[in-house]
C-alpha cells in the first residue's frame, strides 16, 4: 500500500495512475504540472524499501539536484515524508533501450553507434562533475519520446556518488550483473572506469543481440566477468567491422587504467565518424 501523497506534491501536480516503470527501489509514475499541463515522471522510493541504505538514498537527491545535460535525466521538484521520497523528473517517453533492445533483437552499426555516443556525452558530463552512475545498463538509458530519432537519456543515480577528489576509489560492491566491470566483482575498487566497461557490455549486446560474459548462475557470470574472456563468435560478429570490434575491445579492457575513458571512446573512430561500416576496409 502507498502512502498519501504530499500536500504540496498534489498542490503543484496531479499524480496519474500511468506506471512508467518498476525499479530495484523505485516505482515511477507520470504526473501532470497544474499549471503548465505539462507531463513529468514521478519517482516514488519508500523509504523502508531502502532501510539501511539512506545514505545512497541522498547520494542520488544530491546529484540529482546538479544534473543538467541534455543525454541525463533531470530533477525538477523534490518532496519527503516520513515514508517515502518523491522527485520529479523529466518525461522519457520513449520507454527502456532495454525494452527496444528485446523488440529489435540487434543494431546496425550506424544506430548503435549513433546511441552509444549519446551514453558516452552523457557520461564525460557526469564523468566531469566526479559523478560515477554505477549503474549503466539498457533498463536505465531512456528515450525521451517514441519518435525514431529519440534522444537517449541516463537515469537512475541510485547507486551513484559524487566522488570527493578525482582519483578516489569508490569502495562499494555493488552494480548489476552482466554489466558489471571486473574490478568490482574483485573489490579492488572502482571508479569511473566502471561505466565504460558497461558502456562495453551494451555496445556488445546492440550489435551481436546477445551478452558477452555468461554463466549458469550467478556464480558462474561472475567468473566469467572475472577472467575477462569474450570472444566475437564468426556467426554473429564476421559482418561487423573492425573498428567495431577496436571500439568493444578499448571497453572490455580489463585492466581500468587501460581502458578507454568516455572522453577517448567518443574520439574513437567508429563514434566519431559515424558511417556505416562494413567489411570493404579490412
Ligand atoms: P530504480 O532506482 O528503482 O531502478 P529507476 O529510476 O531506474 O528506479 O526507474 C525505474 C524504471 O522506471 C526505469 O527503468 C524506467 O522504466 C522508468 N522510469 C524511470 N525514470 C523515468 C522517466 N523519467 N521517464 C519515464 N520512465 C522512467
Ligand atoms: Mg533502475
Amino acid at each position: 500500500d502507498e502512502p498519501p501523497y504530499p500536500a504540496a506534491l498534489e498542490r503543484s501536480y496531479k499524480i496519474t495512475n500511468k506506471i512508467l516503470g518498476v525499479g530495484s527501489f523505485a516505482v515511477v509514475k507520470e504526473c501532470i504540472a497544474h499549471d503548465t499541463q505539462k507531463a513529468y515522471a514521478l519517482k516514488i522510493i519508500l523509504k523502508k524499501v531502502i532501510a539501511g541504505k539512506e545514505h545512497m538514498l541522498d547520494s542520488e537527491l544530491d546529484i540529482l539536484k546538479q544534473v543538467r545535460h541534455p543525454h541525463v535525466v533531470s530533477m525538477h521538484d523534490l518532496y519527503e515524508t516520513k515514508d517515502a521520497v518523491y522527485i520529479v523528473t523529466d518525461l522519457a517517453s520513449g520507454g527502456e533501450l532495454f525494452t527496444q533492445l528485446l523488440d529489435r533483437g540487434s543494431y546496425t552499426e550506424k544506430d548503435a553507434s549513433n546511441l552509444i555516443k549519446q551514453v558516452l556525452e552523457g557520461l564525460s558530463y557526469l564523468h566531469s562533475q566526479d559523478i560515477v552512475h554505477r549503474d549503466i545498463k539498457p533498463e536505465n538509458l531512456l528515450f525521451k519520446s517514441s519518435k525514431k530519432d529519440s534522444n537517449l537519456l541516463i537515469t537512475d543515480f541510485g547507486l551513484s556518488k559524487i566522488l570527493k577528489t578525482h582519483d578516489d576509489v569508490l569502495m562499494t560492491a555493488c552494480g548489476t550483473p552482466g554489466y558489471v566491470a571486473p574490478e568490482v566483482l574483485l573489490q579492488i575498487g572502482h571508479g569511473k572506469p566502471v561505466d565504460l566497461w558497461s558502456v562495453g557490455v551494451i555496445t556488445f549486446t546492440l550489435l551481436s543481440g546477445y551478452t558477452p560474459f555468461w554463466g549458469e548462475d550467478q556464480a558462474a557470470l561472475f567468473e566469467s566477468i572475472m577472467a575477462g574472456r569474450y570472444e566475437f563468435d564468426e556467426e554473429y560478429w564476421g559482418a561487423i567491422s573492425e573498428s567495431a570490434k577496436d571500439f568493444v575491445d578499448g571497453l572490455l579492457t580489463f585492466k581500468p587504467e587501460k581502458r578507454l575513458t568516455a572522453d577517448e571512446a567518443l574520439d574513437h573512430p567508429w563514434i566519431s565518424d559515424n558511417l556505416t561500416h562494413n567489411n570493404c576496409d579490412e
